[in-house]
């Protein structure tokens, strides 16, 4: 970099002081995970443990996540609670109308295998992830908030890791219903 001194002040403070060097892939991760917008999606007792997630009292906001009520404004899903085979059409609906790119956080033991329902019941589906892609397990009955933190940690670390060209292809809904019950 050359400047002319007359026609431009002199820089006399060092410039690597002020370059910050970065990629688009880095640049435009940084922004999606500190922006994550979930959807709030309950089905039983662990969205109670979500709930309290929002309150006050853990800061959910610092992370940059606003809870929406709508599957169009929300680019997370955190499915919280057992999952039925009859609720099963409306969440593969729901997360399809989510834009891309969009994560899910599989919430619970109900959610990830059937949990106490794995047995005998009839009407639970034995994983959510037979539905739609799961990024985050998120062990426990139910699990703290402070384990919903930490997944989301633990999805903002994964996000930090990807690359804007691979992303689109990462992505293949599993059409569990349609698949197993047509
Ligand atoms: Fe309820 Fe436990 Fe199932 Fe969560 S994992 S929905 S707390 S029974």
């Amino acid at each position: 970099l050359i400047l002319n001194p007359i026609q431009r002040p002199q820089v006399t403070h060092d410039l690597s002081e002020n370059v910050v060097l970065t990629t688009v892939d880095d640049l435009y991760n940084w922004a999606r995970l500190s922006s994550l917008w979930p959807m709030l999606y309950g089905t039983a007792c662990c969205f109670i443990e979500f709930a309290a997630l929002i309150g006050s009292r853990f800061d959910f906001d610092r992370f940059g996540l606003v809870p929406r009520s709508s599957p169009r404004q929300a680019d997370l899903i955190i499915t919280a609670g057992t999952v039925t085979m009859k609720m099963a059409p409306a969440l593969v609906r729901l997360y399809e109308q989510m834009p891309d790119p969009k994560y899910v956080i599989a919430m619970g033991a109900c959610t990830i295998t059937g949990g106490m329902f794995s047995v005998d019941s009839p009407t639970a589906v034995r994983g959510v992830d037979k539905l739609i892609p799961v990024d985050v397990y998120l062990p426990g009955c139910p699990p703290r908030p402070e384990a919903i933190i930490d997944a989301i940690i633990k999805l903002r670390k994964k996000i930090s890791n990807e690359s804007i060209q691979e992303r689109g292809d990462l992505r293949q809904i599993h059409r569990y219903y349609s698949t197993t019950h047509t």
